[in-house]
């Protein structure tokens, strides 16, 4: 059986990995149009930022590495131009020498991710805006950076990699302001949530606008809709990618209004032979079945192994997510999972809601922070929909036991019975995920 994949960072590698771990007997080919493979696409704003976060960090294995590790061909700088499913084959161009080939598959796989959103405005191609996507985009902010050693930037874009970069650039010294079109921050939480950040980061004297749309980038300044015009070297469009699904869409393979494949609990399209995993794929909610767009890199690599699975005759299914996301700036973590109020609402849910604010550890350390929990139950069945928190530590842990029940199905009243770990520098007594659990049962 010969496998070929198209694109080859996340999803692409984790496919080929683990349907060579499988098996022995297929050849497996990935073709990947840049130069750069496998490599940690969520680094890149703390590669930008920190000293002694180098490239090889970021990029620890390379087409030898994959050859002599699981004996298969990683062919960088080669793009695939079109797909035939009569003839089972696809149309490469290697980069290197401008040929156009032909090669054939038994099973193909489009791991072809999602790219930038380009917004619609004047100059966003000059040469002193950037995007954020790959190492190469990276490595153009660095080296600007290193050359024409900026003053002040701006962020177009709230959402968490505009933070995380945000942060980033104001440890290299640089004055940034961050422009945001909606009227909150990192736009997927509920506003009673987003205002917790955005305090935080005002007092921090953090320098963002709200509800203002970028109309015009020149040379020194940026300037929005409003007529605002904000000082600016250079600036960095974050505002968010599409799936990148162009081959799919030519040859008739179904997709989403946004572009993403639609795919089954196999990875399979609506094409025979042919499967998408990844940032090009549409994942559905696993509360309740709908389809879910949240482009991450956990994603991509869970579906990547599911597929090299099931390529190889395994019986691994993916089941869905939950849009589980975290991401800190500075020192605030803000993390969510499964619904937001307002997304249970849309949904015709009748919920409970509960904020519950509790210290992350025992209060006599100097260190113990207090966290907010939002969670969201359904009424009728006492499932937990949602959860969103904001704080400084152990954010991390607290999302993760949300996800886990909420992803086991659980009821409110099942919170407080967990018997979580417990010693003064970790937690409280009664962790305030069983307080949770107290207040919504
Ligand atoms: P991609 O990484 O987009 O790779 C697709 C590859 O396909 C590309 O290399 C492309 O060149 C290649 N390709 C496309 N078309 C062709 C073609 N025709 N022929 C050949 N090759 C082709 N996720 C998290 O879970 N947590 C985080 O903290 C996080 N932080 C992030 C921070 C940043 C700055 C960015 C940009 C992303 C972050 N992500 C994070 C998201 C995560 O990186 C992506 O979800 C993940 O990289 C998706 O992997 P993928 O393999 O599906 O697609």
């Amino acid at each position: 059986m010969r496998i070929i994949i198209i694109g080859s960072v996340a999803a692409g590698t984790s496919v080929a990995a683990k349907a060579r771990r499988n098996s022995e007997e297929c050849e497996i080919v990935i073709y990947e149009r840049d130069r750069d493979i496998s490599y940690s696409a969520c680094g890149l704003p703390y590669y930008i930022g920190q000293k002694g976060i180098e490239r090889s960090d970021l990029t620890p294995r390379d087409a030898c590495w994959f050859k002599k590790r699981f004996n298969m061909d990683v062919r960088t700088g080669y793009e695939v131009l079109t797909i035939d499913p009569s003839k089972k084959s696809i149309e490469v161009k290697d980069h290197h020498t401008g040929e156009i080939f032909e090669d054939f598959y038994d099973k193909l796989v489009i791991a072809t991710g999602a790219k930038p959103i380009n917004p619609d405005i004047t100059g966003v191609d000059n040469n002193n805006v950037f995007t954020v996507r790959n190492i190469e985009s990276a490595d153009k902010i660095i080296g600007y950076i290193a050359k024409t050693f900026p003053k002040k930037a701006v962020i177009i874009g709230g959402g968490y990699i505009g933070l995380e970069l945000l942060e980033n650039l104001v440890k290299l010294g640089i004055d940034v302001v961050l422009i945001e079109r909606e009227k909150s921050l990192a736009g997927k939480l509920d506003r009673d949530i987003s205002i917790y950040l955005e305090e935080y980061l005002k007092d921090k004297k953090v320098k963002f606008l709200l509800g203002e749309e970028v109309s015009e980038i020149t040379e020194k300044k940026v300037i929005t809709k409003s007529g605002k015009s904000i000082e600016a070297d250079f600036v960095v469009s974050c505002t968010g990618v599409r799936p990148n699904s162009k081959l799919a869409k030519e040859i008739g393979i179904e997709t989403f209004d946004n572009g993403a494949i639609k795919i089954n609990h196999k990875l399979e399209t609506s094409m025979e032979d042919i499967y998408a995993v990844g940032d090009v794929a549409m994942s559905w909610s696993i509360i309740d079945g709908a389809p879910m767009y949240v482009p991450l890199g956990s994603t991509a690599n869970k579906m990547g192994r599911i597929c090299g699975d099931v390529l190889t005759g395994g019986a691994l299914r993916f089941k869905g997510i939950l849009g589980t996301g975290i991401f800190q700036v500075f020192d605030m973590a803000v993390a969510q999972t499964g619904m937001t109020e307002a997304q249970a609402k849309n949904k015709g849910y009748d919920i409970e809601v509960i904020h519950n604010l509790k210290p992350n550890q025992t209060e006599y350390f100097e260190e113990s922070r207090e966290m907010v929990i939002k969670a969201i139950a359904d009424r009728k069945s006492a499932k937990i929909l949602g959860v969103q928190i904001v704080g400084a530590r152990g954010v991390d842990k607290r999302i993760d036991v949300f996800v886990s029940l909420i992803s086991m199905g659980a009821t409110v009243d099942q919170l407080f019975h967990l018997d979580l770990a417990y010693a003064p520098p970790f937690s409280t007594t009664k962790d305030p995920v069983m307080y949770t659990g107290m207040i919504l049962s």
